[in-house]
């Protein structure tokens, strides 16, 4: 993948991530007012996200970003615009969820 596409989707996951924080402030925000409850506000599906997308970051810097993990084929760009944090190919992803 050429530098300029790699600046190209840490762009996309960097501002995915500040995303996923900001939101993570606004519930923390709305538990302290609404309830005297100490509750992680980090729902697993918002950890696992934050830590795909911390993942991916991670392999921009190392230059593995873009590669299936799992049959380590390139995966499409198409598929990393729509969903820069995904680590899977179309087949190996398939292949996953029915696994599960
Ligand atoms: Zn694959």
């Amino acid at each position: 993948m050429k530098t300029s596409q790699l600046a190209h989707f840490k762009k996309l996951l960097l501002s995915e991530q500040q995303a996923v924080i900001e939101c993570l402030h606004q519930q923390a925000d709305e538990i302290d007012e609404t309830t005297d409850e100490v509750l992680d506000p980090l729902t697993e599906s918002e950890a696992n996200l934050l830590e795909k997308i911390e993942l991916a970051l991670v392999k921009i810097e190392n230059g593995s970003y873009g590669m299936c993990v799992g049959c380590s084929c390139a995966i499409p760009e198409p598929r990393l615009e729509a969903k820069p944090s995904v680590s899977l190919c179309c087949d190996c992803q398939k292949e996953h969820e029915s696994a599960v």
